[in-house]
């Protein structure tokens, strides 16, 4: 099958009438393709962003939450079939595309009923002054979003900024592009206004870059590589237009010698298997307390080698992303004690989840983001000297702290260099502000952070006088 962009309500054929190819990366198949975009179709999507969203802004709140919990219920009737269109392009097992499509409902069910209570507020200048801020929208957003969770990100970005009265035109990555299109296509179809939600695919340089730069978009919502986070905030520094940034990550997972030891090695299990360790905030440097570290490895080990890929946890979803996770083994400079190859005997790009334990921390397999189904694991002994490991690095996404001791375990969530930190397995839903510290990126997704991200404060004072 081939899809057009979704443009102003409708699909749309590529100016330059030509489509790219993408795989099933569980099998190696051929899957659908998707429009080669360019500039000019970024024109159109970017005009009809434009023209829709200040007749969006000026609805009620009511309104808009309406219309935001239609698409949700739409995407809710139809999630068997966004889910069968990421896995086509994805190869990602059932229950991880089950969470991902709940989650990206979710989205726009949360933030239809926050943006409710999305208000300015009066400020008080003495009598006779009246004063009050407004919380407007900044027209077009471009969002700009990766392969390894699709449709999470395109939802995680566009409700919110939809919500708070914005347009936007997305550019999904196009090796995964088919659920944000679908997405699209509900939005439309359950009643939102044409031209609210866009979807331009193709890739990062004929789309992601002609929409960063484009006049018209005064806001940038990226998530994806360092590399490109940083082109695309010189551009945003350019037009002096804000951005949000999320990046990598090389996130730690502390585990103490007092810790539940079942639940931490299970953490750490899932931190490889959760989409097969492509997930930027895996904690895949796994922090152990000496006198257990070598119990911990060997009980994560045991755990993964019994997992069977394509049932337990998905392929690599790109052959660049196989081949460089391929490459990360071949120049890792250590041994691991599980893993360490691919699955020859398999079609897809699957890769054996992976452990190096005790490595030295200044490894480039240490220090880098694989993005795969990988752990370093590191020994340490006290408090201080885990602290130390934990933030010895460039990244500051997530970490996760496992103690028996509460006080510890917030002392060093205070001190760890992160945006969010998860306690002894914590929950970090919707409701939580996500986004990194250092080179992790910056900006707020989630939470109500999220909405404020979106809105301009005006101040409109009234002499009374
Ligand atoms: P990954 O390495 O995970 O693919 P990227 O940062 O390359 O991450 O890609 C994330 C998104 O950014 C994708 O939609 C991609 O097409 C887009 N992108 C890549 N390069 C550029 C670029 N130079 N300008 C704008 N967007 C880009």
């Amino acid at each position: 099958m081939r899809h057009g962009h979704w443009i102003g309500g409708r699909a749309e054929e590529p100016a330059n009438r030509s489509y790219l190819p993408t795989l099933d990366p569980a099998t190696g198949l051929p899957g659908d393709e998707v429009a080669a975009g360019s500039a000019p179709d970024v024109d159109r999507a970017v005009a009809a962003a434009e023209g829709a969203w200040r007749e969006w802004s000026r609805r009620s709140a009511a309104d808009r939450s309406e219309a935001l919990h239609r698409v949700a219920d739409a995407m809710a009737a139809h999630a068997d079939a966004l889910i069968d269109l990421e896995r086509a392009c994805t190869g990602k097992v059932p229950a991880q595309l089950r969470l991902e499509v709940d989650m990206s409902v979710s989205y726009f069910r949360y933030y239809a009923g926050i943006l409710r209570a999305h208000h300015g507020r009066t400020v008080d200048q003495g009598a006779g002054h009246h004063t009050y801020t407004r919380l407007e929208p900044y027209g077009v957003v471009a969002v700009i979003t990766p392969w390894n969770l699709p449709l999470n990100q395109a939802c995680r970005a566009s409700a919110p900024a939809l919500a708070a009265g914005n347009a936007v035109v997305a550019k999904p990555s196009e090796l995964t592009s088919a659920s944000t299109l679908m997405l699209a296509r509900l939005a439309t179809e359950s009643g939102l206004l044409d031209g609210l939600l866009n979807v331009v695919t193709g890739t990062g340089l004929d789309v992601g870059t002609p929409l960063a730069v484009h006049p018209d978009v005064r806001r940038i919502a990226f998530t994806g590589s360092v590399v490109t986070g940083r082109h695309l905030a010189t551009i945003a520094a350019d037009r002096i237009v804000p951005a949000t940034l999320e990046l990598g990550g090389k996130s730690p997972l502390l585990v103490f010698a007092d810790a539940d030891l079942d639940r931490a090695v299970a953490a750490a299990v899932s931190a490889v298997t959760a989409n097969a360790g492509q997930v930027c905030s895996a904690t895949t440097r796994l922090l152990v307390e000496a006198p257990v570290h070598d119990e911990v490895v060997a009980r994560v080990v045991e755990a993964l080698e019994l997992l069977k890929p394509g049932v337990d946890f998905g392929p690599m979803i790109t052959e660049a992303q196989y081949r460089k996770v391929l490459d990360h083994f071949a120049t890792a400079g250590a041994v691991p004690v599980t893993g360490g190859t691919a699955y020859d005997d398999l079609p897809g790009l699957y890769v054996r989840p992976t452990v190096y334990a005790g490595v030295d921390p200044r490894l480039r397999i240490a220090r880098e983001e694989v993005f795969g189904p990988v752990l370093v694991t590191l020994p340490f002994t006290g408090e201080a000297e885990a602290l130390a490991l934990a933030n010895d690095t460039e990244y500051g996404l997530v970490a996760a702290v496992w103690s028996g001791d509460i006080a510890r375990a917030l002392r060093l969530a205070e001190r760890i260099e992160a945006g969010q930190i998860a306690v002894n397995g914590g929950a970090l839903g919707i409701e939580t502000p996500f986004g990194g510290f250092k080179q992790s990126g910056y900006g707020r997704e989630k939470g109500i952070e999220a909405l404020h991200e979106y809105a301009r404060t005006k101040t409109v004072s009234l002499s009374l006088h």
